[in-house]
């Protein structure tokens, strides 16, 4: 269906942004201030978009930050969700989207999980012609990106 992107993901991120969490955490937004039409399904994108913030929470440090970016490159919508927590060692991040890989199986195994969040990702990212990966410093924390085919933009529609 069409959505208009801007407006779903900040609905999401409200909905992350009212809960608790254990450690203290922001949420910043450098979402555009219009409107970005996308031909999604609503649920599958939100099962993709929980799964992403909610390893950005898992993984975020005491007084972390998440944010959330969205930006047009190259005529595809680009999603960036970081955070500043542990990170992903470089040999392993593209190992991630693989179903069941998990990073430190002890450290994940404490925190819940079972492996398949991102490989779900990953397969309805591209149902919907989209990339999704993952760029990461040991340490210093981790972003997911993800692009998506932009609808032709009517004028006006901003
Ligand atoms: P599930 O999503 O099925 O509940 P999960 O979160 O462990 O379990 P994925 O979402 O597929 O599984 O993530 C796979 C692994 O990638 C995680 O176990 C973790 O080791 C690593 N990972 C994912 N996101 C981050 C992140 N933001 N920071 C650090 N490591 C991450
Ligand atoms: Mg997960």
């Amino acid at each position: 269906e069409k959505v208009n992107f801007i407006n779903f993901f900040h609905n999401i991120i409200d909905r992350f942004e009212m809960n608790k969490y254990e450690q203290d955490l922001s949420f910043v937004r450098r979402l555009p201030n219009k409107s970005y039409w996308v031909w999604i399904d609503k649920d599958k994108m939100t099962q993709v978009l929980d799964n992403v913030l909610s390893n950005a929470i898992k993984y975020s440090p005491e007084g972390g930050t998440i944010t959330c970016k969205v930006e047009i490159k190259n005529k595809m919508l680009q999603v960036n969700v970081s955070d500043q927590g542990v990170g992903i060692p470089k040999e392993q991040v593209d190992r991630i989207f693989d179903r069941f890989y998990r990073v430190d199986k002890a450290r994940s195994r404490k925190l819940g999980g079972t492996g398949l969040g991102l490989a779900i990702a990953r397969e309805m990212i591209e149902a919907h012609d989209g990339r999704i990966w993952a760029e990461s410093k040991e340490g210093k924390g981790t972003t997911i990106k993800i692009t998506l085919p932009m609808m032709h933009q009517k004028r006006g529609d901003a």
